[in-house]
């Protein structure tokens, strides 16, 4: 059960002066890639699922994957929404079981990006989620280098950093230096004495995204400053690109198999090394005893319905159960089942998945929640026994 709560996570390599590595995830050779890359260096790790790749794979059924690989794995894992955009990607995103979410409204004004960004902590916390924001603006450019940083990049003010971390509330604060997210030709050059700036008036974890391309000694002076997370992804794609172009050279007509047989090795070998660059090699069994597990909880409601009541009703009920409670922020799953018991008489229960105690306990609090059970379920239901239990996997 190595899911561990993020934001102990990043505050636990702020104080110790080091950086956990965040990793795109956009197949299952890059999940397994990043997981043994990160048990054997013994590093704690981001699963990163950005929003932004949902084009290329169904996030449903490789967050299932991740959660698996993550709670399977013998090294604490976050599992992180990156770059969400809106409000409903962040709940989705917790609904299908990220434990952190990053909201990019870095490309609104300050004070719409303030707005969109409480919006999401106030949800989150609510459900014990961590919340990474982003003020200014990390440009994309394309894959294959590009000679000059683009025009639109958008440093953070230390200033506004300050303003809008703690009006916000978040919990680690991605930040514009001078990265960005893709590959430029040549050093970036980075502004760390604005860096240096931000930090001290945040005193949050920093975040930076397009790690890609970097010297050793950038990472170093980034991490003596405030970083806490790398965000890594163009270096492994075009690893794996490469990975898969050399075996095409040796089997030219190779199947799939063949031609993406070093993708993970290649990928792997990439991961390793930033990770002992960035320090965060070795550091698992301290993260897995200083910070907490993310546990997920389940409640069971057993009730029988009227002998009156027709099966059509108590089937509008159960289906309109389903669809109210499951919208509810931090609900992951709603189920509901009968038995017929020897009596004839048929008993009826919800089993309710939550992504954590504070997402079950932040329910019993939902409008939505209160005006089921008040006009649906009490005018019907006398008894609703209900049970909660920390869902062990
Ligand atoms: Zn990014």
């Amino acid at each position: 059960m190595p899911l561990t709560n993020m934001t102990d996570m990043l505050n636990h390599a702020y104080r110790h002066g080091y950086a956990v590595g965040a990793f795109n995830v956009s197949s299952f050779d890059f999940l397994e890639g990043v997981l043994t890359a990160a048990e054997n260096c013994r590093a704690p790790v981001v699963l990163n699922l950005p929003e932004t790749h949902a084009a290329h794979y169904n996030f449903d059924m490789l967050m299932a994957a991740a959660l698996t690989g993550a709670r399977r794995a013998a090294i604490p894992v976050a599992i992180c929404l990156d770059h969400g955009s809106s409000l409903s990607a962040a709940v989705n995103g917790i609904k299908a079981g990220c434990n952190a979410v990053m909201i990019d409204a870095s490309a609104l004004p300050l004070d719409e990006n303030l707005r969109c960004t409480k919006e999401v902590v106030d949800m989150a916390h609510a459900c014990g989620v961590t919340v990474e924001g982003e003020l200014g603006y990390v440009p994309w450019v394309a894959g294959d280098g590009e000679e000059k940083p683009p025009e639109d990049i958008a440093y953070t003010l230390p200033a506004e950093a300050k303003a809008y971390a703690e009006r916000s509330g978040i919990d680690c604060l991605a930040v514009s230096i001078g990265t960005v997210h893709g590959l430029l030709r040549g050093t970036p050059r980075l502004d760390i004495t604005r860096l240096a700036k931000i930090s001290e008036a945040v005193g949050i974890p920093l975040v930076i995204h397009g790690g890609t391309g970097l010297g050793d000694d950038q990472f170093r002076k980034l991490i003596a400053h405030g970083v806490a997370k790398i965000n890594y992804y163009t270096a492994l794609a075009d690893v794996a690109g490469a990975s898969i172009r050399t075996q095409l050279q040796s089997h030219p007509h190779g199947s799939y198999p063949q031609l993406t047989s070093g993708v993970r090795d290649a990928i792997g070998a990439q991961i390793e090394r930033m990770i002992r660059l960035w320090g965060s090699g070795g550091r698992a069994a301290e993260v897995l005893q200083q910070c907490r597990p993310w546990q997920e909880v389940e409640q069971i409601a057993l009730y029988n319905m009227p002998d009156k009541m027709a099966e059509t009703e108590v089937t509008a009920i159960l289906q309109q159960g389903m669809a109210t409670l499951g919208r509810i922020p931090g609900v992951r799953k709603v189920r509901a089942g009968k038995s017929r018991q020897p009596d004839g008489h048929d008993h009826y229960c919800w089993i309710i998945r939550f992504a954590s105690q504070e997402a079950a306990d932040h329910y019993r609090t939902h409008p939505s929640y209160l005006r089921f059970i008040d006009k649906s379920l009490r005018p019907v239901l006398p008894d609703l026994l209900t049970v909660d239990y920390i869902a062990a996997e």
